[in-house]
């Protein structure tokens, strides 16, 4: 092929191409638009995912008539003269982008009527070109809709994911702007239903329950730079942060917010975090929301066109500001077992769901009888305390003729003892075995809750009375569209209102924990959704259910507890993995044992 130069709409349509990547994107851009216009009140109404039709209106300041189309054009914007303001810059939008972009890509049309005029300006444009522009009696502000977005983009189109995961994305988009504008009132209406309202009080813990759902948001402390040391005097941090009761497995529920604009920032994330430092275990994630104010001049805003990226003057007087508030909530705060500061687990991983839960966790998560129907449990009783020293000869005790004939996939194994209250030491005809307590327990609840599954064998439930669950709107549609999975696997959800539902019942093997905090564990799972060759998704929350059964590493247990373990896990068909695939023990063979002392 020749060189030769791109037509304009090629060109402008690579150029949306960086704006305008998804659905969830046109709604940030007009949102942003509409908070600049100082808008009150913004109406987001969506069908499907957003690609037949995105519409928001808003009751901002509105566009004048003979600059409606002016604002369609590239690099056309009113609120930058000169390179000079970007220094100083306190408009969400400033690149005269997205209006061109948008109508690169779609079939737009607008309404607005600027707050000086009597009469509002209405335009239609179908990928850039203009066919329709009339004077119309329209209220004060503007509406947009985007219609058939990407329709000229087929390869655009053909990457957007499934219809739920970017109405997810609407969503999450949305509530980020209901966080940071309190006193705005939003509304989302997908497919004819309200999915999300903010009431426009000013104050963030109002949006904060509706976005985050009440449950969640019972287990938030304020968070407040109310006394900056003088250094950073310039830098405030205000928001809320959960208490360490609330542990999330990963870092997405941290929220962050710079002079009003979300940002994700891997560095401020990792501040939170670490302000958390000996309040959750290793792999353990809080939920939080925290805005961080300083003078525009010390931060860049300008470095990607989604402008979600900030650079700051000085990064580690920002970090420090947001670790130190952060931190100064959680230790403010009295906990109900009394959250100890400096407390030094030597294992990262000490397992239990709050401070008040130490003590007894295993004897509810090891309730080996409930979740093991069937010989096992009563059969570790017949070895005795001291585990049988015959155990090392396969053969000497006949495996009891009541137990499932399961083919035996392990040698048996003798158990000799428990090493840092997370691995137990055990002893074979050929060698030495290190099992990973929890893996090996997840391995073997996996198992039996997937040969449940696959006989369609009813799964063993706890029956709960009245108790309910108020999520936000994204997680209340994910838990709509799984229902029938989770009534599957255990977990009976009735829809109750908009965004609560009525906790009928959860799997038997959770029946110790929080119901509110094993579903939050499962949301969570869901969350990631299912990729290509993975599980059905029933098995996906099987295996969630169960590494939250299991009993945790760091958990002291008895020699039946270990001896009913191995038992169990001698019978597994995988016994060498976890369901993630992780190993479940190390084994040291005689030869090596040997060898490595100089015998051989
Ligand atoms: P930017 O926001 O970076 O200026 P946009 O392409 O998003 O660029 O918008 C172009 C211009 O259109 C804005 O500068 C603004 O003057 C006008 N505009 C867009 N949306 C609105 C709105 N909802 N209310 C008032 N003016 C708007
Ligand atoms: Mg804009």
């Amino acid at each position: 092929m020749p060189i030769q130069v791109l037509s304009e709409e090629v060109i402008a349509q690579i150029a949306a191409g960086e704006v305008i990547e998804r659905p969830a994107s046109v709604v940030k851009e007009l949102i942003e638009n509409a908070l600049d216009a100082q808008a009150r009140n913004i109406r987001i109404t969506i069908n499907g995912s957003g690609q037949r039709l995105i519409r928001v209106g808003d009751d901002g300041l509105g566009i004048p008539a003979d600059e409606a189309e002016l604002a369609f054009t590239r690099h056309a914007t009113s609120k930058l003269k000169t390179a000079n303001d970007l220094s100083t810059i306190e408009t969400l939008g400033f690149r005269g982008e997205a209006l061109a972009s948008i109508a690169a890509v779609s079939r737009v049309s607008l309404t607005s009527r600027h707050h000086t005029e009597s009469k509002g300006i209405t335009l239609r444009l179908e990928g850039s070109a203009l066919i329709d522009r009339r004077i119309v009696g329209a209220p004060m502000g503007t509406v947009l809709a985007i219609e058939n977005l990407f329709f000229n983009t087929p390869a655009r189109l053909k990457f957007l994911k499934a219809e739920n995961t970017e109405k997810r994305q609407i969503a999450s988009v949305i509530t980020r702007y209901a966080m940071a504008y309190p006193e705005v009132r939003f509304s989302l209406e997908q497919d004819g239903r309200e999915v999300f309202r903010s009431n426009g009080t000013g104050q963030l813990a109002d949006v904060l329950v509706a976005a985050l759902g009440l449950d969640t948001f019972k287990n938030m402390i304020e968070v407040s730079s109310e006394n900056p040391p003088r250094d950073e005097h310039e830098i405030h941090v205000s928001g809320y942060t959960s208490l360490p009761s609330v542990q999330r497995t990963d870092r997405t529920r941290i929220t962050l917010f710079i002079n009003g604009r979300w940002v994700q920032d891997s560095g401020l994330s990792y501040a939170v975090i670490q302000a958390y430092h000996t309040f959750l275990m290793k792999g353990r994630y809080p939920v939080a929301v925290i805005m961080v104010s300083l003078p525009p001049d010390q931060l860049d805003v300008n470095v990607h066109p989604a402008k979600s990226e900030v650079r700051f003057q000085d990064p580690n007087a920002v970090f420090s500001a947001v670790q130190r508030a952060v931190r100064r909530a959680l230790i403010d705060t009295p906990q109900p077992g009394g959250l100890q500061t400096g407390r030094t687990f030597s294992l990262g991983d000490w397992g239990s769901s709050s401070p008040q839960h130490t003590e007894n966790t295993w004897q509810t998560e090891m309730n080996l009888e409930m979740d093991t129907p069937g010989a096992y449990p009563q059969q570790y009783a017949h070895h005795g305390p001291n585990g049988g020293s015959t155990d090392s000869d396969p053969t000497a005790i006949p495996y009891d003729a009541s137990a499932p004939a399961r083919p035996r996939t392990l040698p048996m194994l003798r158990v000799v003892g428990q090493v840092g209250a997370s691995y137990i030491v055990a002893e074979g005809p050929a060698g030495l075995y290190l099992v990973d307590q929890h893996a090996a327990h997840e391995r073997i609840l996996y198992e039996q809750f997937m040969m449940d599954y696959a006989r369609q064998a009813p799964m063993a439930q706890f029956t709960l009375s009245a108790q309910t669950i108020n999520l936000p709107a994204p997680e209340a549609r994910l838990i709509e569209e799984n229902l029938e999975a989770l009534q599957v696997v255990g977990f009976k959800l009735e829809a109750f209102g908009t965004n609560t539902f009525i906790i009928r019942s959860i799997p038997a093997m959770l029946a110790d924990e929080e119901p509110v905090a094993a579903i939050s564990g499962i949301l969570e799972e869901l969350e990631q959704g299912r990729s290509p060759g993975q599980a059905s998704i029933e098995e996906k929350i099987i295996q969630r259910v169960c590494k939250q059964a299991a009993v945790k590493a760091g958990t002291v247990l008895s020699l039946e507890e270990m001896q009913g373990i191995i038992r169990q896990l001698e019978r597994c068909q995988s016994p060498l993995t976890c369901p993630h695939g992780r190993p479940t023990m190390l084994h040291m063979s005689s030869d090596t044992l040997a060898r490595e002392f100089g015998r051989k």
